[in-house]
């Protein structure tokens, strides 16, 4: 099993968690690795819907391992929500070390059955496979309320289709900026019993800091970080450009944001790390 994959199926008994983010080019991928080799910690580099708008999947495959295999610390590529089995393909073709294979929209059986075509290819190639049941809504489409994962469909999709990590709906919310989510640990609980895999939290921004402890001791082993990053980075870049206005050059521009994102990703992974 690849190192970083081993590292998230220990985390839970090491009462730590492996954060994924959402990186969107080199400079930020570049940041958060500087802070997991900082703090001695792994993280997952995550190319998610956005992103793989911005640029070919291979492209970031390439990109996200190069940089990987550079790093002192175990560093993971990541496939975040993915719906088309030809792309999650490519993705393992391309150097990713996990993908998520997301049916959270299907019938339970056609989430089971895609969900297990996707574990049969990744497995040839050593690539871990995520998939959701239940669903965590987005704050930013409006939705309050997910479909909380039951414990019958966890365990369900989990021993049927074969993944190596679940995404469970107990509370947590996408891409919140301002107000936190509330977690039902006696839901998280619920799926635990009856399931024996590495439990994923996607929204991970709008948790409370105590919330996260908690989530340390449970069979929590990742989480997905996009929103903290995202504000840090809109915000000190803002700050750059209105505070200088004559400099017009990227690199520049980017030195100081991508210090302040770097400390953010710090702050972060320490948070969740041993
Ligand atoms: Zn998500």
């Amino acid at each position: 099993m690849k190192e970083i994959n081993q590292m998230i199926s220990e985390a839970s008994s090491r009462n730590m968690i492996v954060p994924g983010f959402n990186v969107f080019g080199h400079e930020e991928a570049l940041a958060v690795v500087k802070a997991a080799e900082r703090a001695a910690s792994p993280v997952l580099l995550m190319v998610n819907r956005d992103a793989r708008q911005a640029m070919a999947i291979k492209h970031w495959g390439a990109l996200f391992s190069s940089i990987a295999k550079m790093a002192e610390v175990p560093i993971g590529v990541h496939l975040d929500h993915c719906t088309d089995l030809d792309l999650i393909q490519e993705a393992i073709k391309s150097g990713f070390t996990s993908v998520m294979y997301d049916g959270s929209k299907l019938p339970l059986e056609d989430n089971i059955r895609n969900s297990r075509l996707v574990v049969q290819v990744a497995a040839s190639w050593d690539v871990a496979v995520e998939g959701e049941v239940g669903s965590v809504p987005y704050d930013d489409l409006g939705e309050t309320l997910g479909d909380f994962t039951t414990p019958e469909e966890a365990k369900s999709v989990v021993e049927e289709a074969g993944l190596d990590w679940l995404a469970v709906s107990v509370g947590n919310i996408h891409r919140l900026t301002d107000r936190k989510s509330t977690i039902d640990f006696q839901a998280l609980q619920a799926i635990e019993k009856v399931t024996n895999v590495p439990l994923v939290i996607h929204g991970a921004s709008g948790i409370r800091d105590e919330d996260r402890q908690q989530l340390k001791k449970s069979r929590v082993a990742k989480v997905n970080i996009g929103t903290a990053l995202r504000q840090v980075f809109g915000q000190s870049l803002r700050r750059e450009v209105l505070a200088f206005p004559e400099v017009f050059d990227r690199m520049t521009l980017f030195k100081n944001p991508m210090r302040l994102y770097e400390e953010k990703a710090y702050e972060l992974i320490c948070q969740l790390k041993k």
